[in-house]
């Protein structure tokens, strides 16, 4: 029988954790706070940066609200980043994605001070991660070790396979991995004989963007299955990248999508928010 990673549960004991912490330390005359920008008014970003500000409300983090118009220019939205990085009562600054076409997103994101890059995008933070100096770590590869440590995990010495390579999961979460002593295959569009390497993985991660891609050929009979991918299917209902009902008779653990991986993307945003306080 495997076991399943749920997600939700360890995200809510994640920010009820950060909550007490934050409740004690307000109590002392601390002050948190996050500012999040968004440019138009996409749906999807809508939902997202909603969900943030939820949780900011729940830990006692304050959220400073941009909602910037669609037409926004580069050059106002670079000006509003840079007097955030000046104000000293802010302490996070997040920039919802994707950004209107107008705008270069790789120019805003250098933008954001290293010291308040709460999303972990900036490549001081993501130097730091790769040289194992303290700093921002991506949110969503930074929940999966959570999800992998509070589930009883070990990390240690297992081949992880990581199937994606993409700045904000596939690569930081490889660096994660090894930081946590696993011994670490990226693999990749390019990558040869795709099965050969994921069937050797113990700990199997797959953000590969693609719905269902990994069914039971991929993975080794009890193996632990991370599935980082989100799509809606034909019948508008989530799924990942993993075939879950195929996949998980032959795991050992497993997360579900919905309720594995996404919720945790954002208890780790607050606990970023939250230890860059107390810094
Ligand atoms: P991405 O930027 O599209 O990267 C996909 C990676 O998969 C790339 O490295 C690509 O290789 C590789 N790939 C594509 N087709 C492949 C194939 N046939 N064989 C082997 N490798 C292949 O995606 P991402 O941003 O990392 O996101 C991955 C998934 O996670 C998506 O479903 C996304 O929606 C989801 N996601 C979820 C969260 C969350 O909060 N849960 C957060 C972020 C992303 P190349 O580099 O060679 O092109």
């Amino acid at each position: 029988m495997y076991q399943i990673i749920d997600g939700k549960r360890i995200s809510q004991e994640i920010k009820d954790e950060l909550k007490e912490k934050v409740t004690a330390l307000k109590e002392q005359g601390r002050t948190f706070a996050l500012a999040v920008i968004q440019v138009g008014d996409d749906p999807a970003s809508s939902v997202y940066v909603g969900n943030k500000k939820k949780a900011c409300a729940y830990i006692g983090i304050e959220s400073l609200s941009y909602e910037l118009p669609e037409e926004t220019t580069q050059e106002e939205l670079l000006k509003l980043v840079q007097e955030l990085n000046g104000n000293s009562a802010v302490g996070g600054i997040l920039v919802q994605l994707p950004l209107p076409e107008h705008i270069d997103e790789e120019k805003v994101l250098l933008a954001i001070s290293p010291e308040k890059d709460v999303d972990g995008f900036h490549p001081v933070n993501v130097g730091n991660l790769s040289i194992g100096r303290p700093g921002f770590v991506s949110c969503t590869p930074a929940g999966v070790i959570q999800l992998l440590k509070r589930s009883g995990i070990a990390i240690e010495g297992k081949e992880c396979v990581v199937l994606g390579r993409s700045n904000i999961v596939g690569k930081p979460m490889a660096m994660l991995l090894l930081r946590e002593n696993g011994t670490v295959t990226v693999c990749h569009s390019r990558t040869r004989n795709l099965r050969e390497i994921t069937r050797r993985a113990d700990i199997l991660v797959v953000a590969v963007g693609k719905p269902k891609f990994v069914d039971a050929s991929y993975v080794k009979e009890g193996a632990v299955v991370i599935d980082v991918g989100i799509h809606r299917n034909e019948n508008n209902r989530l799924c990942g990248d993993v075939d879950f009902d195929s996949v998980a008779p032959h795991t050992s653990a497993i997360t579900p999508v919905p309720g594995g991986v996404g919720p945790m993307t954002i208890a780790m945003l607050m606990h970023n928010c939250v230890e860059k306080t107390l810094q």
